[in-house]
């Protein structure tokens, strides 16, 4: 496996294997890989001849006072992981190979974007567009893989791959979570002891929705006011969001019916953590 930090090289790469008939497929990732990346992974070695794992901090993706400067990094641990679960290459560019100075073209949406993360972070699904999008050019996958862990994310790009004709398969993975519940995040590692053991309501909260609507409970209002709630037991966190919402159009829905996206954004402490389940409802 090699790591690579030109596009020229990744394109130079993929020629060739082009040349053999080997499909390839791709897992974009900011790094500081764990097993929910590690999963999309495995899924993208079993169904392609060649995977390729982009490592990038995207910087366009983040807000102001949001984390850039200290998201976490570990390039050699990142390499050795990828390495040891089947991919043939690693993407991680610098900055200024992916953006030019005067960069000023953009990929960007509306409607899918307006609700969950896109609210309170009004400019991060343009960045996640735009850098996914340069990322299908360089690679030219057949298949690219996204955790369902970032749930408004997957249902974004599907509807950009389809408006934009983006002539690949996007497949969309389980979210996994530690043994006691909490979603695996990179940006777990901010969190202090006592913040990791407050961290676990928000999957506590996931798990009782989803008992909510095992047992029947199909308005949208009551659903998110007993997740609201049993948020509100645990002093370290902070409330962003708890919405219910068709999954592909990501609109908000008053009944729970079709595909249905119930989706968090809970701060606990200074960290912002995300969950969410999906439904189908006949
Ligand atoms: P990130 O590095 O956080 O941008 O994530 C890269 C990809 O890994 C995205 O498609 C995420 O949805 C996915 N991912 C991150 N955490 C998990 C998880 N716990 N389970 C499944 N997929 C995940």
């Amino acid at each position: 496996m090699e790591v690579v930090h030109t596009i020229k090289e990744v394109r130079a790469q993929v020629k060739a294997w082009r040349k053999e008939g080997l499909s390839v497929g791709l897992v974009p990732t900011m790094g500081y890989l764990h097993e929910g990346h590690q999963s999309l992974i495995k899924r993208a070695v079993a169904e392609n001849d060649r995977v390729v794992v982009s490592v990038f901090v995207n910087p366009i993706q983040f807000g102001p006072g949001e984390d850039l400067e200290t998201y976490p990094r570990d390039l050699a641990a990142d390499a050795a992981l990828c390495e040891q679960t089947g991919a043939a290459l690693v993407f991680n560019p610098e900055p200024s190979e992916m953006y030019a100075e005067d960069f000023t073209t953009f990929v960007d949406m509306n409607g899918v974007t307006k609700e969950l993360c896109g609210k309170t972070r009004p400019t991060h699904f343009r960045g996640v567009c735009t850098v996914v999008s340069k990322l299908f050019h360089i690679v030219g996958p057949d298949r690219a893989y996204f955790g369902q862990k970032d749930a408004q994310q997957l249902s974004v790009i599907r509807r950009m791959v389809r408006d934009l004709n983006f002539d690949l398969e996007v497949v969309g993975c389980p979210i996994i979570r530690e043994a006691d519940g909490l979603a695996k995040s990179s940006r777990n590692t901010y969190l202090s002891p006592e913040e990791r053991q407050a961290a676990l309501i928000l999957s506590k909260t996931i798990f009782l929705g989803q008992k909510l609507v095992e047992e029947g409970e199909r308005d949208s209002q009551k659903l998110v006011a007993a997740m609201k709630k049993n948020i509100e037991t645990e002093p370290l966190a902070r409330i962003d969001y708890v919405e219910v919402v068709d999954a592909a159009s990501v609109e908000k829905i008053d009944k729970l019916q079709g595909e249905v996206l119930v989706a968090m954004a809970v701060y606990i402490g200074k960290t912002r953590l995300i969950d969410n389940f999906m439904v189908e409802i006949a």
